[in-house]
């Protein structure tokens, strides 16, 4: 009875090749040496990423660079637009409530309150693509250690 499912794994699909195609705040990250490089080797996805903070410690932008398959390149494109105004710690919460969705342990409807990152919610059903989804994030949990 659920007519509505197919067309919603459509528009998920859609969202994910366009930020693949068309990456969010994706920019040249050549000047950060390769400690800041994340890789998921399994795949063959690579990113770095660099975030830039306001002078009242909230994040201002958040930039990647890389490559890698559809599902890696989307999440971090994804995950970059919604990061601006955060503070460190909410990003880190962020992080967690993310994490907890591809691991199985919170359910993939939690992510709905996150705009078009929903999108990414049926990756917990490929095992394989959870660590190309999640690459960027452990990037980015790199990023706030210490602030
Ligand atoms: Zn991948």
């Amino acid at each position: 009875m659920n007519h509505a499912t197919p067309a919603l794994d459509n528009l998920y699909m859609e969202i994910i090749l366009d930020h693949y195609k068309h990456p969010r705040n994706r920019t040249d990250l050549s000047h950060l040496d390769d400690s800041t490089l994340h890789e998921n080797p399994s795949c063959g996805d690579s990113i770095k990423i660099e975030v830039i903070f306001n002078p009242d410690g909230t994040i201002r932008d958040a930039r990647h660079d890389g490559h890698g398959c559809a599902i890696s390149t989307a999440s971090a494109s994804l995950l970059s637009e919604r990061l601006p105004g955060k503070t460190p710690a909410e990003a880190r919460q962020f992080i967690a409530e993310f994490i907890a969705v591809l691991r199985g342990e919170a359910p993939p409807e939690r992510l709905d309150a996150f705009g078009d990152l929903a999108a990414l919610g049926g990756v917990v059903k490929f095992p394989l693509r959870v660590k190309c989804a999640a690459l960027a994030w452990h990037a980015l949990e790199k990023c706030l250690e210490g602030k």
